[in-house]
């Protein structure tokens, strides 16, 4: 995940690729730097991945009746949607929580000096 420091107005703000390399305050050009994810950040991917494929077998069984997926019956099909929504929920809470680890890192990192190694 990557940082945009501003020296000129001391302030921290995420950075994305797409973004210009200024400060969104005062313009001038900021230090952009990266930080480690958390765990989190994985457990959201994992979430995520899991419930997509949940999805894909949802509705190829339960609405599209596709043979193939005839195996995913022997889960009901409250129970596959409340797991569904159940992984997006979690997927939401650890991106929440990647970024606030994230943010607390970037700090630190800032506090310590920008420019010294991790
Ligand atoms: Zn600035």
């Amino acid at each position: 995940m990557k940082y945009c420091y501003c020296p000129a107005c001391n302030r921290l703000q995420k950075w994305n690729w797409y973004s210009r390399k200024v400060c969104e305050s005062c313009g001038r050009e900021c230090v952009i730097f990266d930080v480690k994810r958390s765990v989190f950040g994985a457990l959201m991917y994992a979430f995520s991945a899991i419930a997509v494929i949940l999805i894909i077998l949802h509705a190829s069984w339960y609405t599209l009746g596709l043979e193939w997926a005839s195996f995913y019956s022997s889960v009901p099909s409250d129970t596959s949607t409340w797991l569904i929504f159940g992984l997006i929920f979690l997927a939401i809470v650890c991106t929440f929580l990647d970024l606030a680890k994230a943010e607390k890192r970037a700090q630190e990192r800032v506090r310590r000096g920008i420019n010294r190694p991790k």
